[in-house]
Order: structure tokens, then sequence, then C-alpha cells
């Protein structure tokens, strides 16, 4: 039986004090530690510990298996709020939406040996390997191939733009298993496996300077031999597991971007109604003060979109449409509001050391990544408003 979704407009107490506890953290990682590591593209190892240990990261993990057993709001608030206070949790946010496929679709074993550890930070399992260089988002075109001998599987291929490796003892990796031409849809032969990529012979990884700092790499799988026991689920079934993940993913990675929104709009109305120029504060020009104003608006509008995604999802209800929406919505919300913001700094905008083009750069990612937007609007266009399929 489903229960009766309804879109909370204010927060709990308990949700409050999630939020606050999540603050008092991120208080002790200011504007100059995000900054230095982003010069350096060092990990955040000291924060995301430190949020682990604080529970933060097992936020979706069933208490059974020592996690906090919360619902997806709590888990977009904590998100959002790191973003909203000028960090970036896209080094800890896979955890929450991969750990689903675990925990859906993993076999009693698999969850009592994995989810505890994950919960402690004894294990990360923050590195997730879909795409590849000739597939891009054409997921089911991917290469890389498990085939198996006995106990084992072995692995080759290429994956492209991994995040997290480096910093990961557990990769969730979907790689095919039955060739192509031999499977009747091409969604089927696709296999997701739970990989202990520790020390894993045969994996080659090349971390890869990007825009911001992600830890993003290229990997090279050369006869890279996992055992059979990693596969999750039933093998060439791979495909329909990870579309059961992407609402969280969607709503999760959604809420960054409303915490980014937020954080853009609290510096460009602090900044714009402190400096003085002509005689006036510029936020008193409209030509200033509307375009902070729009991306107010756009932000609060997506935030409420997401705040009805996460609503449906708690309750156990489709929400593909309004996920997709609420991912859409917010990365172009905290585009705009990212652009509002540099816009009303004039040339300090760009300066480092006021971290607006830091986050300009962070925040950009969400229109492509984890999904394109393009794709999100093809979503909605075939399968919200049913029209004819696009690609
Ligand atoms: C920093 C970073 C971190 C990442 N981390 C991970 C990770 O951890 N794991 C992982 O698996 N992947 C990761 N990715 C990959 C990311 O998910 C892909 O980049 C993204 O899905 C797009 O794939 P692509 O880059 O191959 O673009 P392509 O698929 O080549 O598409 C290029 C552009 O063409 C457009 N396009 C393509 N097809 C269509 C269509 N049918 N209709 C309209 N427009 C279309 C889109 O606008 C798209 O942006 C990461 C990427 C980045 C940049």
């Amino acid at each position: 039986m489903t229960t009766m979704a309804m879109i909370p407009l204010t927060l709990t107490d308990d949700q409050r004090a999630l939020r606050a506890g999540v603050l008092e953290i991120c208080r002790r990682y200011p504007g100059e530690y995000w900054r230095e590591l982003d010069a350096r593209r060092e990990y955040p190892e000291k924060f995301v510990k430190e949020l682990t240990q604080a529970g933060y990261l097992a936020a979706l993990i069933p208490q059974e298996f020592g996690g906090a057993g919360l619902g997806m709001a709590e888990g977009a608030l904590i998100l959002e709020t790191i973003h909203a206070a000028g960090g970036n949790a896209a080094a800890c946010h896979a955890q929450m939406y991969i750990m689903g496929t675990l925990l859906r679709h993993g076999s009693a074993d698999q969850k009592r040996k994995y989810l505890p550890k994950i919960a402690t930070g004894e294990l990360r399992l923050q590195a997730f390997g879909v795409t590849e260089p000739n597939s891009g988002s054409d997921t089911t075109k991917l290469a890389t191939t498990a085939v198996r001998r006995d106990d084992r599987y072995i692995v080759n291929g290429r994956k492209m733009f991994i995040s997290r490796v480096l910093q990961s003892d557990l990769m969730l990796l979907l790689a095919r298993t039955t060739p192509v031409d031999q499977v009747k849809r091409r969604t089927d032969g696709l296999s997701v496996f739970l990989v202990d990529i520790r020390n894993l012979k045969g994996l080659e990884v090349r971390p890869l300077r990007m825009m911001m700092n992600h830890s993003t790499n290229a990997l090279f799988f050369d006869d890279a031999e996992i055992p059979a026991d990693s596969l999750i689920g039933d093998e060439g079934a791979g495909f329909a597991y990870i579309l059961d993940g992407m609402n969280a993913e969607r709503i999760l990675v959604g809420s960054e971007s409303i915490g980014d929104g937020r954080w853009f709009v609290e510096k460009a109305v602090a900044y714009s109604s402190q400096r003085v120029i002509f005689g006036r504060p510029i936020g008193a020009n409209q030509g200033v003060q509307f375009p902070i104003a729009k991306a107010h608006t756009s932000v609060e509008a997506a935030a409420l979109m997401r705040d009805k995604a996460a609503a449906l999802f708690d309750a156990g209800q489709p929400c593909g449409p309004e996920a997709n929406m609420a991912k859409y919505l917010a990365a172009e919300a905290a585009w705009e509001a990212a652009n509002a913001c540099i816009d009303c700094h004039g040339g300090y905008g760009f300066a480092e050391e006021y971290d607006v083009e830091r986050k300009f750069r962070e925040c950009r990612l969400y229109k492509t990544a984890p999904i394109n937007n393009n794709l999100v609007l093809a979503y909605v266009g075939e399968h919200v408003l049913g029209l004819p399929r696009s690609y």
C-alpha cells in the first residue's frame, strides 16, 4: 500500500536539527579550505571523513545495516546544506545514491558484508563506473566486457570521467556480460558489479585535470579479474538496476544545485547591498537587482519541484517526471544565480578569494553531468508528454 504523498512546506524540528548539525561541520571548512584544495586538485579527505563519522553519508542506509534510515528529503537536505554553505558535496554524494543499487538488488550476504562497513566509513563506495569514451550518454552501447571464467569475471575495456576511484575502496561497475548482437533488447546483457578496487590488478587509473576539483579519471581494464560474487542481482539485468537509482541521483544532485543557487543569491545580495558606486549601492540598480531577484525566483521554484520529487520518492510513489524536472530546473537555476552573482561582483567575481569563480565552475557541471540537461528534456518530451522519441 502506498502512503499519501504531501509536499511539506516547512522543515520539521528533526530536519532543522539535521541541517544545524551539517552546518556546524561546514563552518569548520570555510572558503579557504575549498580554495586551497581546488588549487591543488586534492580530495577533501578531512571533510569527507568528518561527515562520514558524524553519520551523514549513511543517512539513507537502513538502521539494520548501521545507517540512519532517513528519507530522501533528509539526504537532499544534507547535500543542499553543504552547497549552500559554500562547500562541495560532489566529493561524497555518490555513496548516497550508489548504495541504493546494493540495497535493492544485492544479496543478503552482500548487504551484510558491505553496508555496515560503508555506513561506518571503513569501506568507501564513491566510484560509479558507467561512462565510456565511445558511448557517452548512450549507455547501452558501452563496450567494457565482463566475461565469466569459473569463479571469476574477466573485465576488459575503458571508462571515462569516473570520479573518486583513487579515494574509494569499492566501485559500482556497469559492463556488458552478453554481446549486444546476442540479446533481444540492447538494454539486456549489461551487468552491475560491486568491485573491490583496492590493488585490483589489471586496472589502470589515469587522473584527469578538470575545470573544477572533481577527482575524475580515465580507467583502463586489461584482463582485470574480479570474483564472481561481485555480481549484483541477476547477470544481464544491470541496466534496469542502474535506472532504478536514477531518481535518487537526480533529486540529490538537484539539491546540490539548489544549495549552490542559494549560496550565489546570498553572496550577490550581500555584495550588491554594500558596494557603493556612483554614490549608491549597486543593488539599487534594476540592472543588478532584477537578475538576482529572477535567480532567487528560479531557485525557489526548483526547490519546490525537488520537494515534490522527494515527497513522492519517500512515499514510495513514482517520481521519474518530478525527479528529472527538479534536476533540470535546479541546474539551470544555479547557473542563472551563478551568472547574476559573478556579474554583480564585477572584477572581484573573478578573484579567487571571493569563492565566486570556484563555485561558478563547480555548479556548471550539473548542466552536463551526471546527465546532461538535453537528455532530461528528452525524457520529459518522450516519457512525460508522449512525444516521439528524439534519439
Ligand atoms: C567532472 C565529471 C565527472 C564525472 N563523473 C562520472 C562518474 O563518476 N561516473 C560516470 O560514469 N560518469 C561520470 N561523468 C560522465 C558524465 O556522466 C558524462 O559526461 C555525461 O553523461 C555526458 O556524456 P559525454 O560526456 O560522453 O557526452 P556525449 O554523450 O558525447 O554528449 C555530448 C553533448 O551532446 C548532447 N547530446 C548527446 N546526445 C543527445 C541527444 N540525443 N539529444 C540532445 N542532445 C544530445 C548533450 O548536450 C551532451 O552534453 C562525469 C563527467 C564529468 C565532466
